[in-house]
């Protein structure tokens, strides 16, 4: 059971593959890999339901590879958020937290099949579910997989992991009186070109009204206070 100080009950974590990366830049480095489930672990801690998309961008970006198959580079990024999703569920679970992956391309030797309703059992079980391969589908990111996952599963909030601890008005590396936005509407932020999530994403989540905070992760107890309802990061919402 969540405890009373919760906003969020139930809700979708999204995580680019490059914090997983750590200081190495590509691949998996195992010490950045424990740094996040600590992070996703104190949350879980909460009460919270918790499931996670990861990315795959630390090993290959199917949009990026212009001389291939577009399809065929975009499921080489798929089977990438695979590794990434292992990583991270073995990190966690020596933190002694039960987890589940469902991958949305088939690989039932490595990981459960996304099922829906399955998915939504092991949350209310406690466990927290990687949900990885993104959505099966080529063309589209892992903020979208994010986004439906979210939607899917009902959850309460889309929280976006970034380097940046927000949204701000401005480039801050660019224009030292940027300050940080801690609430915008969908519209607001559509005018201003704010760069939330990709298109497709974010239109996902306007029409389904489902909110969006981006924050930093990797700070400390950032999940948490976002889950209590903190002022953390940014909240894009209705
Ligand atoms: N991808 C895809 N369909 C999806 C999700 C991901 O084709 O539903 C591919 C796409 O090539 C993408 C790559 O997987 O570039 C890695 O995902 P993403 O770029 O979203 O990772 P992140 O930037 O979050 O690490």
């Amino acid at each position: 059971m969540a405890t009373p100080s919760v906003k969020y009950r139930r809700v979708l974590l999204k995580i680019g593959g490059e914090s997983l990366a750590g200081s190495r830049g590509a691949g998996i480095d195992p010490d950045a890999a424990r740094a996040l489930a600590a992070r996703v672990v104190e949350a879980h801690g909460l009460g919270v339901e918790l499931a996670v998309v990861v990315g795959g961008g630390n090993f290959w970006r199917g949009g990026e590879h212009t001389d291939m198959n577009r399809a065929t580079a975009d499921y080489i990024g798929m089977l990438g958020t695979v590794m990434n999703a292992l990583a991270l569920q073995e990190a966690i679970e020596r933190l002694d937290v039960p987890t589940r992956v469902q991958t949305a391309i088939e690989m039932r030797a490595v990981a459960e099949p996304y099922i829906r309703r399955k998915a939504v059992a092991h949350l209310r079980d406690g466990r927290i579910v990687i949900f990885a391969a993104g959505s099966g589908n080529p063309y589209f990111t892992t903020d979208t997989a994010g986004a439906l996952r979210a939607m899917e599963i009902g959850a309460d909030a889309l929280l976006k992991a970034t380097k940046v601890d927000g949204a701000y008005t401005d480039d801050p590396m660019i224009d030292p009186n940027a300050t940080r936005i801690d609430r915008i509407t969908y519209l607001q932020a559509l005018n201003r070109g704010l760069k939330i999530l990709d298109a497709t994403a974010f239109s996902l989540c306007m029409d389904n009204n489902l909110p969006i905070i981006v924050f930093r992760l990797e700070d400390h107890e950032s999940l948490v206070r976002v889950l209590q309802g903190d002022r953390v990061g940014t909240l894009v919402a209705a």
